[in-house]
């Protein structure tokens, strides 16, 4: 899948805080909101229910202190009972009024009105009777219905506060639920966002440190090109023309190698030539010195001559450890193969050869896993000594083929153990039995190895003790490389 990248590296972050912080502020936005509304639930709800009980309660205290002084001045008939009932009245028309313009219901509203009449009616009589005996007897009874209809508005009063309370109760356990339900599906989401950009982020740095990585190793063949955004793909291109740099770097070292080579191959064979005909007493007869000195020239010409091909040699190999011809390859088979082919020294110097290898098959280049165990095979054969035995292993490790490669000779010197893979190193330990190498083998078995992506390693051993592993199944640069 294609994916399109921002221009730049910070945009990307900037974009990826955002998306994954949306979920979240979202969450919190909603939660403040579902706070509001039960909020303004209470305030409305709760809150004027009580005000409009508090004031019925009023009410009907200033309904029992109407019935007081209107009944003192039944009885007196004084000035100051009727100011004091006329006072009363004006408190109870305002506390009526205020109840009026109260948020009430449909009952609350009609109850009110029905006190209002009740009382406009208990006025009435008092200003047309006046103080008589008769309006004593009757104001008991009007008041009385008169303080039924406050008690109904104050019982009325409690049931709004009851449902009010009940109204908020139900908002707030919906408004959990929903603030519940936003988070488990918001949780998720927020963490699947956090992957993604996570991955984003990550992938073109990823590929960066792999593609110098490739580069440190010497795989030069396949191009980088780095997805992300515009400075990442940016940075790819640098790194590909750095590649492409090394690429002519490394050809012109080869080529120059080869030239040089072969420059020399032909003044050599002059001198070799001259020091053989020097040495077998051709072109005159020569003392016991001049013999000695001739042999010294004729075998360090056979030797500057080994050490020429060898350089040969190693660029031809070295031009080639930039690829891989890889397949599935069943190991065994490729132990059996190197083994046989070295059947005649083996022979020769009595050698025991015990196979321990398990059923492993990988996906690599079969004649450089070849090349790799048969220097490792030819080393072992040529410093082990007569009639020892050389021990070869071949099994699985968690998702690696290993191979290890024991024998019974003098083994590798600490101080030599990192050295011996550089090119042309020869050990300082080098037994004069052995016939001196190139000092290359070992140095082409670790290219080879890193090039499957695997590692060789020098163990403890009496003798020498090498193991190397590498991946068994395909890795990604194989993969594009073998396409
Ligand atoms: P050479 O051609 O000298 O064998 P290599 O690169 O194969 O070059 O090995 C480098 C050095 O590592 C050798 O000179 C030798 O000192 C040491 N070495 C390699 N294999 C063995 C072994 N099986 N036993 C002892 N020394 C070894």
């Amino acid at each position: 899948m294609r994916i399109t990248y921002p221009r730049s590296f910070l945009s990307l972050l900037l974009i990826g805080f955002s998306i994954v912080a949306a979920p979240l502020i979202f969450a919190l936005f909603t939660n403040a909101l579902a706070f509001e509304k039960l909020a303004g639930l209470s305030e409305q709800a709760v809150h004027s229910a009580v005000k409009a009980t508090q004031a019925s309660r009023s009410l009907l205290a200033i309904i029992a202190a109407l019935e007081r002084s209107a009944r003192q001045y039944a009885i007196a008939g004084e000035a100051t009972f009727l100011d004091a009932y006329r006072a009363n009245r004006a408190t109870f028309l305002g506390l009526a009024a205020t109840l009026d313009s109260m948020a009430l219901s449909d009952n609350q509203r009609s109850e009110v009105a029905s006190i209002e009449r009740q009382e406009d009616d208990v006025n009435k009589l008092i200003t047309r009777m006046g103080p008589t005996p008769e309006l004593s007897r009757r104001l008991p009874r009007e008041f009385a219905s008169l303080a039924d209809s406050g008690q109904a508005l104050v019982k009325l009063g409690d049931q709004g506060v009851d449902e009010g309370i009940e109204q908020l109760r139900t908002q707030a356990v919906q408004s959990r639920n929903k603030v519940f339900w936003l988070m488990i599906a918001l949780i998720p989401t927020a963490l699947v966002l956090i992957a993604s950009f996570t991955f984003l982020i990550s992938r073109p740095i990823r590929q960066v440190t792999e593609s110098i990585r490739g580069l440190g190793e010497g795989q030069f063949a396949r191009p980088i090109r780095i997805e992300g955004p515009g400075d990442m793909v940016r940075l790819g291109a640098q790194l590909d023309w750095l590649r492409e740099r090394l690429v002519t770097l490394e050809a012109q070292k080869t080529r120059f190698l080869q030239h040089m080579s072969h420059e020399l191959k032909t003044p050599l064979t002059a001198l070799r030539e001259g020091s053989d005909l020097l040495y077998s007493g051709v072109v005159g007869n020569l003392n016991a010195e001049q013999r000695e000195i001739a042999r010294i020239l004729q075998e360090n010409s056979i030797e500057l001559r080994k050490l020429i091909e060898g350089l040969l040699n190693y660029s031809a190999v070295h031009a080639q450890a930039s690829y891989l011809d890889a397949k599935i390859v069943a190991l065994r088979e490729v132990v059996r193969r190197v083994v046989n082919d070295r059947k005649l020294p083996i022979v020769a110097k009595g050698i025991r050869i015990e196979l321990n290898c398990e059923h492993v098959s990988a996906y690599c280049d079969e004649e450089k896993i070849r090349i790799v165990l048969d220097n490792l095979l030819s080393n072992a054969i040529k410093y082990s000594p007569e009639r020892s035995l050389i021990s070869i292993k071949l099994y699985k490790d968690s998702g690696d083929a290993v191979f290890e490669v024991l024998d019974e000779g003098p083994g590798i010197a600490p101080s030599d153990r990192e050295r011996i893979f550089e090119a042309f190193y020869r050990g300082t330990d080098t037994p004069v039995s052995a016939i001196k190498g190139s000092g290359l083998g070992l140095s082409i078995v670790k290219e080879y190895i890193q090039l499957h992506r695997g590692r060789i390693e020098v163990l403890e051993g009496p003798g020498a003790h090498f193991r190397i592993r590498f991946p068994r199944k395909k890795v990604d640069s194989e993969t594009e490389q073998a396409a």
